[in-house]
């Protein structure tokens, strides 16, 4: 019987479980490896794809049929095989990957999802150990040797991301190759350095296991810092798997009586950087260009949003799934909701980051800021002081 692979947000070949099982039915049964994607970049009951996250996934299929050329070509099948293979009682099965441990596996005593990170961490980082992650199946070799996969097409928007990224498994396995976290725990806050792994599109696509990265850094000085940055990844999607509505409901349910606004016509300076706030306008610059922001920033950009400009931390959720390409659905919900205050184990709302004091204590040289926002025209389109306030009388009212 031929053995159907499914790649979805795993596009790998290295320690991809469902590749190794698929690939040992086939060998067992004499039988040939068929992989295949369904022409679904949204699986049902998800999000459609942003267009950073569109731009990469096409190059990275585009990558993986490549790698798999010497096995079988990749093939793009209509979604409704899916209907028909249950129809004629074939059953599909799934291997974890994705994450380090599966969202539904991790408990607390009472059998309970967790809420909080670090007693959630401890619990997951437990699970981890075992098995080294596995490399490539023998898959064995098939007749056809090229690709017959199209070649995206790159858009003049896109011009710079493609300057910034290589996506598929390659480009993500060079990347864990240059991992270096000799001063990961005092340098990972300074947006001008590159002091961080770079692998977050990379891991979003499944090009390189979380496994693998997890057993790459033990080996690093400061590996327990960058363990617990890649368990925050985990919990996101734990939550999420508790909360399916991550992305549209406040997880503290008083803060639907905060009063966001949902028409502010300041959303456009936000998104463009042209806020006249430094550290804000350079971080959105960098997000346009790059498809990217560092994580210290995606914190300053969005507390600015959502307490400074009083703007719903949706808005801004949703044009990071737009422009991120790194996109997460797990992680871009949890992480505003974290910033917002009305995710669980979230920032306090009172703690309202100002991006002036930020920017002195990570870019104290403006390095950062004259990398991305060289010139400032406009003066600042809020005033600090008084937005700070008017946040904090807000959230006054709403406070059990
Ligand atoms: P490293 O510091 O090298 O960390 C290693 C890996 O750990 C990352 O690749 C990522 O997979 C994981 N990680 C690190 N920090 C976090 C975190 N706070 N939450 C979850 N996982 C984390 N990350 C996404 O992958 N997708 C998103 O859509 C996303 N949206 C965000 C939105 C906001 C408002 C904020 C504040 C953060 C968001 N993050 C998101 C988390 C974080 O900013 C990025 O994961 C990180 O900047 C990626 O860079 P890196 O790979 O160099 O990280």
């Amino acid at each position: 019987m031929t053995s159907l692979m499914w790649f979805r947000d795993d596009l790998r070949l290295h320690d991809n479980q469902a590749l190794s099982r698929a690939a040992e039915a086939a060998s067992l049964g004499d039988a040939p490896l068929v992989a295949v994607v369904l022409d679904e970049p949204a699986y049902p009951g998800t999000r459609p794809l942003g267009g950073a996250t569109t731009w990469w996934r096409e190059r990275s299929l585009y990558a993986l049929a490549h790698d798999l050329a010497g096995h079988g070509p990749l093939r793009e099948v209509d979604a409704t095989v899916k209907e028909t293979l249950a129809s004629q009682g074939i059953t599909a099965t799934s291997s974890p990957g994705f994450t380090l441990v599966e969202p539904w596996e991790v408990t607390n005593g009472q059998g309970q999802p967790y809420k909080v990170f670090t007693p959630f961490s401890k619990a997951a980082a437990s699970q981890v150990a075992g098995d080294e992650p596995e490399g490539v199946p023998e898959m064995g070799a098939s007749a056809s040797s090229a690709s017959a996969w199209p070649k995206p097409t790159e858009p003049a928007w896109a011009a710079s991301l493609a300057e910034h990224w290589t996506p598929g498994e390659a480009g993500a396995r060079e990347r864990l190759a240059q991992l270096d976290l000799a001063n990961y725990a005092e340098e990972r806050d300074i947006p001008a350095l590159n002091a961080t792994s770079l692998l977050s599109p990379h891991l979003r696509f499944g090009e390189v296991s979380p496994r693998e990265v997890w057993f790459a850094a033990a080996e690093e000085p400061e590996a327990a810092k960058f363990h617990s940055e890649l368990l925050w990844r985990d919990f996101a999607w734990h939550r999420l798997y508790h909360l399916p509505n991550l992305a549209t409901e406040n997880v503290r349910e008083r803060f639907d009586r905060f009063d966001w606004s949902w028409d502010n016509p300041r959303l456009k300076d936000w998104q463009a950087g042209t806020t006249g706030i430094p550290l804000v306008d350079a971080g959105m610059r960098e997000l346009w260009a790059t498809g990217y922001m560092h994580n210290r920033v995606r914190m300053v950009v969005g507390s600015f949003l959502t307490k400074n400009l009083g703007i719903h931390w949706r808005l801004g959720e949703e044009w990071f799934w737009d422009t991120l390409v790194d996109a997460d659905a797990a992680s871009n919900p949890f992480n505003w909701q974290w910033v917002a205050g009305c995710g669980d184990d979230a920032a306090p709302f009172f703690r309202i980051f100002n991006p002036e004091t930020q920017a002195k204590r990570f870019d104290p040289d403006g390095e950062y800021v004259r990398r991305w926002a060289p010139a400032l025209s406009a003066p600042p389109i809020v005033d600090l002081q008084e937005s700070r306030q008017a946040a904090l009388d807000a959230y006054a009212e709403i406070k059990d």
